[in-house]
């Protein structure tokens, strides 16, 4: 090579060769409306015809191979969207055009599923996909559990675990190892995100924004400082977490607080409710000198609004970490996200959208502790992991993903949390700024 030509392009060393089809479009950073493009009654006609004309292309239609079809799409066998569908056709045998009738207000999804217009049109290709580098991961061995609350290091280190759920709401689960799948595990700094949606719902951002500020700390994240205006640096670290739970109805009861943030866990887990991991609790309680520390040197410093007793938030913190969960519920909140806020299996909006756009914001800029730099600019996704190994992965307008594997690197990411994410945007484009690559 000649001194002043460029080098050859470089791609990821340790990568497989990036699988460059993708499953769905570039950029389409579209968000489904509350309800699933419910069109007009008369276009259930339309759609229950051009459902037909899906099936049938199929083989022999009948109510099982409808039903069946739904499931291949993605759609799970208790998607609440579906229940007249299913009622009506899985039991019916043979099918016949002229008295073939979609449920008016099911025949849109219906239509979407079995002409590949959800987001994923070929869902057993997406999957497969997925799957891949679900396995291409679990090869990593590298981190250790973390040990400093003693509860948490009794996680099994070979847990591994992912979840995913796109914008329409298609879902499946790996595991590693049976029972991976449906493990459950306490959500740790996960929580974060999503106590600053339910602050920045109720208090608004002036306030919210009044009290932390929104920029990295370039520090641990139970770093006990705070940013040039005596307030802690942002939402996604210990100290800025336990200010937001301050702003989380501080004249409340600290159990009705929490009621509040399990609320909005199981509507953005599709109606699934968390669970809470006691042990975990009492764990990290008895030994939660740091926060301690963080929270009163923060009353020093009068970040608290007067009507927050700090005692109180500390408490509502802690029992936010120890928030149960598992990947099936988290790609659903993970995917809530994606969608604007709007969880794509119950199609409620939980969250206003301009919420969304501040939570995926410092989610991408200081999500992953003092990785969120590299994270930003090789994966390029917002996300958000927690020292129990849960880490949620956001590709907005596409999907959300979970995973779960308690191995951490030094920076306290699940490391084949990470790999699947680098992996991830290399089979599909969805760094932020992928379609201007793609556009070249
Ligand atoms: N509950 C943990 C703590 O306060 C959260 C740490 C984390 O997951 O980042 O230290």
């Amino acid at each position: 090579m000649e001194d002043d030509a460029l080098p050859p392009p470089v791609t990821h060393l340790s990568s497989p060769k990036p699988d460059t089809a993708p499953a769905l479009a570039p950029g389409a950073f579209r968000t489904r409306p509350a309800q699933f493009e419910r069109a007009a009654p008369a276009a259930g006609e339309a759609d229950s015809k051009a459902a037909w004309r899906a099936l049938a292309a199929r083989g022999e239609p009948t109510g099982q191979a409808l039903v069946e079809a739904l499931e291949a799409a993605g759609l799970s066998a208790d998607d609440p969207r579906l229940t007249a569908t299913r009622k009506a056709f899985a039991e019916a045998g043979a099918l016949d055009e002229a008295s073939f009738a979609l449920p008016g207000d099911e025949a849109c999804l219906v239509r979407a599923a079995l002409t590949g217009a959800l987001a994923a049109g070929d869902f057993p290709a997406f999957r497969g996909r997925i799957t891949n580098l679900f396995h291409y991961a679990s090869g990593v061995s590298a981190g250790k559990v973390a040990a400093y609350i003693p509860q948490l290091a009794k996680a099994d280190p070979e847990a591994f675990a992912l979840g995913c759920c796109t914008i329409d709401g298609q879902r499946f689960e790996l595991g590693l190892r049976e029972g991976d799948a449906a493990h459950r595990f306490c959500v740790q700094s996960v929580m974060k995100p999503m106590n600053y949606a339910l602050a920045l719902e109720l208090a608004g951002e002036t306030v919210v924004h009044a009290h932390v500020g929104r920029e990295p700390s370039g520090q641990g994240f139970n770093e006990i400082t705070l940013n040039q205006k005596g307030r802690p640096h942002n939402p996604m670290i210990n100290a800025g977490a336990i200010l937001t739970a301050a702003l989380i109805r501080p004249g409340l009861p600290v159990d009705k607080r929490f009621d509040l943030v399990c609320r909005l866990w199981r509507g953005a887990a599709a109606g699934d409710a968390p669970g809470f991991d006691a042990a975990v609790y009492a764990s990290e309680t008895k030994h939660a000198d740091r926060n301690h520390a963080l929270a009163y040197f923060m009353r020093e410093h009068g970040c608290f609004p007067p009507e927050a007793d700090m005692h109180e938030a500390l408490e509502l913190y802690l029992r936010c970490c120890a928030i149960e969960t598992d990947v099936r519920r988290l790609a659903s909140v993970a995917a809530t996200l994606a969608n604007g806020g709007v969880c794509p299996v119950t199609e409620r909006q939980l969250v206003s959208r301009e919420s969304v756009k501040a939570v995926l914001s410092l989610m991408l800029s200081c999500g992953m502790y003092d990785f969120s730099g590299e994270y930003a600019f090789t994966v390029g996704l917002p996300a958000k992991s927690g020292v129990s190994g849960a880490l949620m992965i956001v590709a907005p307008g596409v999907a959300g993903f979970a995973i779960y594997s308690p191995r951490l690197g030094a920076q306290g990411n699940s490391e084949r949390g990470v790999e699947f994410s680098r992996r991830l945007v290399q089979a599909f484009p969805w760094h932020v700024y992928a379609p201007i690559v793609a556009g070249a």
